[in-house]
């Protein structure tokens, strides 16, 4: 088989596997792990639409929404809290996958999309969790003062000369990830918010700083596979280099951000109301937040129109 570069194999084997296997036999995601999760992202959508000056109507998208849970979860809490941004929203999904767009379909009533650059014009609130992760990454291997970059050949690396290499030089061997299309699709967005207003919430999960390494990971059948191999049967990943993204505020522990959104207090609140739940859900809540589970890997990145205030969460 001829080579095909770390990216773009990438983004054929993830393309593969969403259309043909369902992500979720893999891994689990916050919104499946506890309702309350999309129930705060719902509400943190109502405060910035209040923030936006109320436009109606407004597109509530988001990107990669899996089997559409986060989205269930959102739309129920906003028509209690918030019914008059209930009524003035149209819910866009932008999902490559048939199967997925499929699955959300049996839940959500919406408009589907390819790519961000396909919503039609007009304010926005988008929200995405773990949707940047499964973007192509390309990868670097420092070599005899300058770099390589890693391509893929009957399921090993080669290393071919380097077209666009990053900038310095390191260690001999040194692995430099780079998240190209995860900072062509969040510029891209940007540029959406800043033209027709709005903002974006994106939950994933990545260092605060920039730095070397090898985050390229496989699952299947919920546990850690071989990358290269047999594409299209396992879901890759890589850590979401938040640095580089062009973000509005600086990212915020995925524990802080959910807290300052009321997440343990509305934990509390459906625990009382469904004490024989109380349990799950206190285990739920401690997988979200505990720094040890996903509470400080994962963090959630606000891009926002530049006339807006920082949006809830983001500041203390
Ligand atoms: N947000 C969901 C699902 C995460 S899995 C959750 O938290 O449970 C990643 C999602 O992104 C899937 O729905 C997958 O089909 C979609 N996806 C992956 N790559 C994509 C791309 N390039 N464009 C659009 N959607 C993509």
């Amino acid at each position: 088989m001829t080579a095909q570069r770390l990216d773009a194999f990438m983004a054929r084997a993830n393309a593969a596997y969403y259309a043909t296997q369902d992500p979720f036999a893999d891994f689990t995601t916050a919104p499946e792990i506890s309702q309350v999760f999309g129930e705060c992202l719902g509400l943190w959508a109502a405060m910035v639409w209040e923030q936006m000056g109320r436009p109606d109507p407004v597109i509530l998208a988001e990107a990669g929404p899996g089997r559409g849970t986060l989205m269930a979860d959102a739309l129920r809490a906003i028509g209690t809290a918030a019914p008059d941004f209930g009524r003035a929203l149209r819910v866009h999904l932008i999902e490559t996958s048939p199967r997925l767009r499929a699955e959300q379909a049996r839940r959500l009533a919406a408009t589907w999309h390819d790519d961000v650059a396909d919503l039609p014009p007009g304010p926005t609130i988008l929200l995405a969790n773990e949707f940047l992760d499964a973007l192509p990454i390309r990868q670097f291997v420092a070599r005899g003062g300058g770099w390589v970059e890693r391509w893929v050949r009957d399921g090993g690396f080669v290393e071919q000369p380097a077209e666009d290499p990053p900038a310095g030089s390191a260690a001999e061997g040194t692995v430099q990830e780079r998240g190209d299309a995860a900072a062509a699709w969040v510029a891209t967005l940007a540029a959406r918010l800043a033209g027709g207003g709005g903002a974006a919430l994106l939950i994933d999960y990545g260092p605060a700083e920039s730095g070397p390494g090898d985050t390229l990971q496989a699952l299947r059948g919920g546990a850690v596979a071989e990358a290269l191999a047999d594409p299209g049967t396992a879901d890759l990943t890589a850590h979401v280099d938040f640095a580089a993204l062009a973000g509005s505020h600086a990212p915020v522990p995925q524990a802080l951000f959910l807290a300052r959104l009321g997440f343990h207090a509305r934990t509390a609140a459906l625990s009382a109301a469904n004490p024989a739940q109380a349990p799950a859900l206190a285990m739920a809540a401690h997988r979200l937040t505990a720094p040890e589970a996903m509470g400080r890997l994962f963090k959630a990145l606000a891009i926002c129109h530049p006339g807006l205030p920082p949006p809830p969460g983001f500041s203390a």
